[in-house]
């Protein structure tokens, strides 16, 4: 979207005779100045899309790009941060509420590209503990869901990265959804910017995100990139970035970026599933791909680097399926394999939907489980209520939108 957007940004314009003409030449790709160029009078601002063609949202946009925009407006630099901080700051929507820009940046702006949210809430559902649902009808009346958590102290909002999700995890009912497509930087940070207009001033502050909503976050790596860098920004959405979780199947490449670039500093997560790769492969199709000990030897690799210290410790999540993966057996399978690793590990008693094809495991099944972590000197939690509203049902709101239009055709999963 981003590149795609700067090719039609042309030089500052200043309306003339033949402006009509020269724009459809810009549109078409005919102009080719760079983005960065200075202004120069007498030649178009930007290409001014086809009635037909559809507005560039400004959201989408990394920062840098919109001060770009801006200067090719002959704006100052202050005016983009400007605008910057009504998008991404403020949540303000028009150009009409955008006072201190001027009017006639303003109308150029407006011609090309828009400030409108992305995502309109489609549903506001109350779930135990205090937790709530969102779900967000998208411009192509697609649906993704994130989920607040109450925490003590603060909340917590749990963010979708794609419609569906290719990785297919048979716990997950997302998977079961197949994949649409990657959601884009702005709805992407829609959701915590419109979660932030809907709790109430009064109530506690979402200080921390995690991606576990929909999809897999480092599939769709760029957009989950610069979503992340414009929560994390002071200047934007201010989360901490050891507020900031994001979790993975275990796409190594994209875990030893995060790992050992320090922009992108954040807490990790790795769901496992199991600890032996058969098993593994049966439950999560992507261990055939990004297998355990390719997993392992990237978080060894990375948790040896100078610059990493207590920051680089891993989290793995392991959803316990009832006779399926939660047996004494597979607990020393996960020792072995948390071993030599600084991690910990969250056990995520499986919440069956009517028609899943697992079990919750039994009590006595997750105390044994925890026990033998716990003598081996593991760190091992058992994360339920408000972690069952988001680890074990992402996915159901949509999966109840698409259900309300259609037959189910299967049991649909949960999610990690
Ligand atoms: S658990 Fe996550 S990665 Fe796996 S299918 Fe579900 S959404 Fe995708």
């Amino acid at each position: 979207m981003s590149e795609e957007f700067m090719s039609v940004i042309r030089r500052p314009a200043r309306k003339t005779a033949n402006e009509t003409a020269t724009n459809e030449a810009a549109t078409n790709g005919a102009a080719t100045d760079g983005a960065a160029e200075s202004p120069s009078p007498g030649r178009p601002v930007m290409a001014i899309p086809a009635p037909t063609q559809k507005k560039i949202r400004l959201m989408d946009l990394r920062p840098d790009q919109i001060i770009a925009l801006m200067g090719m407006l002959n704006e100052k630099t202050y005016r983009g941060a400007q605008l910057n901080h009504w998008l991404f700051n403020r949540g303000v929507r028009t150009f009409d509420e955008m006072t201190d820009i001027s009017k006639k940046s303003r109308d150029y702006l407006g011609e090309t590209v828009t400030p409108e949210s992305t995502l309109r809430l489609e549903k506001d559902e109350a779930e135990p503990y205090g937790a709530r649902r969102f779900l967000w009808r998208l411009e192509d009346d697609l649906f993704v869901e994130s989920v607040l958590i109450r925490q003590t102290g603060h909340l917590t909002l749990c963010v979708s990265s794609q419609v569906g999700c290719r990785m297919g995890c048979r716990f997950c009912r997302t998977g079961t959804l197949g994949f649409t497509r990657n959601l884009t930087q702005g709805e992407i940070v829609e959701q915590l910017i419109c979660a932030r207009k809907i709790v109430p001033k009064k109530d506690m502050k979402i200080t921390n995100v995690v991606f576990m909503g929909m999809g897999e976050p480092f599939d769709n790596a760029e957009n989950v990139t610069n979503a992340f860098q414009i929560m994390v920004s002071p200047q934007y959405q201010a989360i901490p970035r050891r507020g900031v979780t994001i979790s993975t199947v275990g796409m190594t490449e994209e875990l030893k970026r995060f790992a050992e670039d320090p922009t992108l500093r954040c807490r990790l997560t790795v769901s496992l599933g199991a600890a032996n790769d058969e098993l593994r492969s049966e439950l999560m199709p992507s261990n055939l791909k990004w297998p355990l000990d390719k997993i392992k030897r990237t978080i060894a690799a990375y948790q040896k680097l100078p610059s990493n210290t207590s920051s680089s410790w891993m989290t793995f999540a392991y959803v316990l399926l009832g006779g399926v993966n939660d047996s004494p057996k597979h607990a020393k399978e996960l020792s072995r394999f948390m071993t030599g690793i600084k991690s910990k590990v969250n056990l995520i008693p499986f919440n069956p939907w009517p028609g899943a094809p697992f079990d919750r495991p039994s009590p006595q099944a997750i105390e044994a489980f925890r026990g033998v972590l716990v003598d081996k000197n593991h760190t091992a939690m058992i994360r339920e209520t408000k972690g069952a509203s988001i680890n074990a049902a992402c996915g159901l709101l949509v999966a109840n939108q698409l259900d309300q239009a259609k037959p189910p055709e299967g049991p649909l999963g949960a999610s990690l």
